[in-house]
């Protein structure tokens, strides 16, 4: 039977959300109140209705993500509607294609997602510390499932947001073609990091809270290991994608957002080159 995770802090709520919405994570304590990630735009009013009950009252000051996919901050222009003095803070990689708003560059419009323009006011820099809650947070770069992805790390209740970094069971679909053999490398590096973070307690950005670290990094080392196996990478990519419907999330669905990402890798790649091209002229 798996142990049961640590308590989390008082000051924060997870909103455990369904497919394809990530989880929402909010802190209610002294300072400034903060939201972590805002699911999916499909459910932003359901968003904003949580984290409303959530704050009692209070206004919503900061919106962090961990990364910019869809499920993460699709809520972002709800939440910055309703409470229009709230300050969006988003990690560095993708700050420019934001401030265009390149829906390609940013995977929308080739993965068949949708994602509302949001705001982004400020960087959420690898290396720096963020105030949550009372406690400081610190920000590290976690590349792998997403190149531009951050994960939050709080070291004396040992709590870590994870983002799609880490999950109880492996961790979010990493799509080679897209990123070459290199993104496997950095699933690895990044849960390295999270080895020496040696958490107590893992917010991830889909599922329930769990403790009992070291087991889940060893079942994401096995399901990388699986990754790395010589050849087919896509066809492990594809299994890869199926293994994260195991999660309780219809795994219809997954799939059929994994094919349509699938199918449009070639134009996001396009679509980069592009951006990299216009930015060194
Ligand atoms: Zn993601």
């Amino acid at each position: 039977m798996p142990l049961e995770p640590p308590a989390l802090p008082p000051e924060i709520t997870v909103f455990e959300r369904g497919w394809l919405s990530a989880n929402n994570v909010l802190f209610h304590g002294h300072g400034a109140t903060v939201l972590v990630d805002s699911g999916y735009c499909a459910h932003a009013a359901q968003t904003v209705a949580l984290v409303e009950s959530g704050l009692q009252g209070r206004p919503l000051d900061r919106l962090l993500n961990t990364h910019l996919h869809s499920d993460h901050c699709g809520g972002n222009a709800a939440l910055q509607a309703r409470w229009p003095r709230l300050i969006t803070h988003i990690p560095p990689g993708q700050w420019d294609q934001v401030q265009a708003w390149d829906p390609v560059a940013l995977s929308y419009e080739p993965t068949g997602q949708d994602c509302p323009r949001f705001r982004a006011d400020g960087r959420l820099m690898p290396g720096s510390e963020v105030a949550l809650g009372g406690s400081a947070w610190q920000v590290h770069a976690a590349p792998g499932h997403d190149p531009h992805a951050v994960l939050l790390f709080e070291p004396r209740a040992r709590v870590l947001i994870s983002g799609d970094a880490l999950w109880e069971n492996g961790f979010g679909v990493v799509f080679p073609e897209l990123d070459g053999a290199h993104a496997f490398a950095d699933v690895g590096a990044t849960l390295d990091l999270i080895e020496q973070l040696d958490p107590l307690t893992v917010i991830p950005g889909h599922g329930s809270v769990f403790g009992g670290v070291p087991a889940a990094i060893a079942r994401a080392r096995r399901r990388l290991a699986g990754c790395l196996a010589p050849g087919e990478a896509g066809e492990l990519a594809f299994d890869h994608a199926a293994d994260a419907g195991e999660l309780g999330h219809q795994a219809g669905v997954g799939l059929l957002q994994f094919a349509h990402a699938r199918a449009a890798v070639k134009a996001l790649r396009h679509a980069r080159a592009k951006f990299a091209h216009g930015r060194r002229r």
